[in-house]
């Protein structure tokens, strides 16, 4: 853990500097206020201890810009205060502008390290909740099975690239995919083939996409892949590749057999004439699969707007 020290008394940050040396963690030094708001931007630390009084910039103002910097921030520092003014107000002042802790000069080692260990396991604790937090967070996010995006996150991608995409007029493209026959897999092979036949697609489908493409599992045997800034071409293209790849993976049963599997593919793009909303727009790649399965499967086929009332009329 880094800890900022901030004193311009020579004789008391030597001696604060002595007292941290007994808890073996990192320390920064410096005797000018400024120069605290530089290191502080700069290495982050998640203890400070700053005095009040100082050259450059004083700790009030100090304390303020790293509250302000860190505003919204799960993960705050410490901020303990060693200074002269000890009176009610000046300790008012000091906590209302963020300060964790006051200590009063001359100060007592014993005191400061007791404060201190007190705000490294705060620290710690924080820094754990927080990792727990987003491991949490990626979890509600992810598929189990496969380890793609799930549902959600590809409903909370699709949200983001809707708004990326009305506001710079760039083209976005939904694939969406089946696997086919898959309940007779299921029937046939059991769910453990099953869920084996669905992490083969979801690694056919990632060895498939571009980088800056968002794949994920839209539930059941459905996979949904979103491509910003991506026309109904190209598209196309990565659907066309994604379904080449799962053509070839052969996958073995639990009774040793050797089972082939395929996947029909729907593609529909937003752009400047066609410009429904995401759920539309994945209402219209839903549209070109079923297009797809109808046609016998194992292939890719593209939305287009008004098919369906000609083949009526056909
Ligand atoms: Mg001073």
């Amino acid at each position: 853990m880094k800890i900022l020290v901030a004193e311009d008394d020579p004789t008391t940050r030597r001696m604060i500097l002595k007292t941290l040396s007994t808890l073996d963690q990192q320390v920064l030094e410096t005797d000018n206020g400024a120069c605290a708001w530089e290191i502080y931007q700069r290495e982050r630390p998640e203890i400070v201890i700053t005095d009040w009084l100082m050259p450059g910039m004083d700790g009030l103002e100090l304390v303020r810009r790293i509250c302000e910097s860190n505003e919204g921030c799960t993960l705050k520092p410490y901020i303990l205060m060693l200074t002269a003014k000890n009176e009610a107000a000046d300790l008012k002042i000091g906590f209302d502008q963020g300060a964790s802790e006051f200590i009063s000069k001359p100060f007592r080692p014993i005191e400061l390290i007791a404060r201190l260990k007190v705000g490294i396991s705060n620290q710690k604790l924080a820094r754990e909740l927080e990792r727990a937090r987003r491991l949490s967070e990626q979890q509600a996010l992810t598929d189990s099975l496969t380890g793609l995006n799930n549902r959600r996150a590809l409903l909370k991608l699709l949200r983001v690239d809707e708004d990326r995409t009305l506001r710079g007029r760039q083209p976005l493209s939904v694939i969406l995919t089946d696997v086919d026959h898959f309940k007779s897999v299921n029937d046939d092979f059991g769910h453990n083939t099953g869920d084996c036949v669905l992490q083969v697609v979801s690694d056919a489908l990632r060895a498939g996409v571009r980088s800056g493409d968002h794949l994920g599992r839209w539930g059941g045997e459905e996979f949904l892949i979103l491509l910003p800034n991506t026309d109904l071409i190209q598209a196309a293209e990565v659907a066309e590749r994604c379904r080449t790849l799962l053509a070839r993976q052969q996958i073995q049963t639990e009774d040793s057999r050797t089972m082939r599997i395929s996947a029909s593919f729907g593609v529909a793009s937003a752009n400047g004439v066609n410009r429904p909303d995401v759920m539309e727009l994945v209402s219209q790649a839903d549209r070109a699969l079923y297009w797809a399965k109808e046609a016998g499967r194992n292939r890719v086929k593209i939305y287009v707007a008004n098919a369906d009332s000609k083949r009526r009329r056909a």
